[in-house]
């Protein structure tokens, strides 16, 4: 679909849970996410129901996300059936990694061929304080199978935080060097709940660049991707830069976002979102109803100077 903008509108990201087996401090408040009553929260049919609309109105890229995806009841079918759907022309998931030793070998069977892993310090107490008590030792290994699975693309996506892992940049992009695997740079996006800690902690994603000048830019196989792509000469990956806050990327947004309790969003930063629940029950006027959406999708965002976004991270998906 054209939106009013002239954007290709293909690329549709779910969350399938808002709960989490982390409590990252710039995304989550220390308690979780209230365990949502059951009938609030997606069924898996109806999340099916809604990848189906989208691909009949032209999405054929979506990304599986929460909360953690991993820890949904049902996730594998769900990888299964939306990856066997006709016009779906890529599938990913974005996770902490956590699970991934376990569930890595099942989601490849199940269709999966691109996974985005979360990780935002290689330290093991930092990444606990980060996480609010994860282990980083289950995330290595989490990458460590997805790359040896072979999945076609692995992804890390790192929070830049000034003052807690500007020091590690290096050991980051490093990663690039040897391994087939891009590593993303993501500047901290303040929300409502955890803006506090959001503040002061800001580092432009091009910190990465005044640390590793040896970076040369390369051309992003696609345009409307947020991550800018850079490479060190000879490396076997890449390393990307996404910069909501000093460079939106709005006029390239092909992007619509499904919450948890069956909202659609049209844009991270804009506080108005449908909920698509009462019209599960019949697929064309839920066709109806996201076009009109789209139609109004708008054509940029307010971050920095408007009203800070109410639902965290954690409920829209990132
Ligand atoms: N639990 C999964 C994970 O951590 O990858 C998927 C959901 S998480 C909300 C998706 C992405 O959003 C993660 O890469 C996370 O680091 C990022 N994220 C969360 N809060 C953020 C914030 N305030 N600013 C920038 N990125 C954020
Ligand atoms: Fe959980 Fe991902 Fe949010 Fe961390 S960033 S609390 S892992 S949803």
């Amino acid at each position: 679909m054209i939106d009013s903008f002239g954007r290709k509108i293909n690329y549709a990201r779910i969350a399938v849970t808002d709960l989490c087996n982390l409590r990252c401090v710039y995304c989550m408040p220390e308690e979780g996410i209230e365990k949502k009553q059951c009938v609030e929260i997606l069924r898996i049919e109806e999340i099916l129901i809604i990848a189906e609309a989208l691909t009949e109105l032209g999405i054929d890229k979506i990304r599986l996300t929460g909360g953690e995806p991993l820890v949904r009841h049902g996730f594998l079918t769900l990888v299964e059936k939306i990856g066997s759907m006709e016009g779906i022309r890529d599938l990913a998931v974005t996770t902490n990694g956590v699970l991934l030793p376990e569930l890595g070998q099942q989601l490849l069977d199940a269709g999966l061929k691109r996974v985005n892993i979360s990780l935002d310090t290689f330290d093991r107490d930092k990444y606990t304080k980060i996480t609010r008590g994860g282990d980083v030792n289950r995330v290595l290994h989490g990458i460590e199978t997805a790359l040896s699975l072979g999945f076609e693309q692995v992804k890390i996506n790192v929070v830049l935080m000034e003052g807690f892992n500007d020091d590690e940049i290096k050991a980051f992009t490093s990663l690039t060097i040897d391994q087939p695997l891009d590593v993303r740079f993501i500047e901290i996006m303040p929300f409502e709940g955890q803006h506090a800690f959001a503040e002061g902690r800001f580092l432009p994603a091009t910190a990465v660049l005044h640390r590793c000048p040896e970076l040369k830019p390369v051309t992003s196989e696609d345009p409307s991707a947020p991550a800018k792509y850079y490479q060190f000469p000879g490396a076997k990956g890449r390393v990307g830069l996404i910069e909501p806050l000093s460079h939106g990327f709005c006029s390239s947004c092909n992007r619509l976002r499904i919450t948890a309790d069956g909202h659609l969003l049209t844009c991270l930063h804009c506080r108005e979102e449908k909920d698509l629940r009462p019209y599960l029950g019949d697929k064309e006027m839920l066709k109806q109803v996201i076009k009109k959406e789209i139609d109004r999708k708008p054509g940029t965002h307010r971050i920095g100077d408007g009203p800070l976004m109410e639902r965290d991270m954690g409920k829209i998906g990132g």
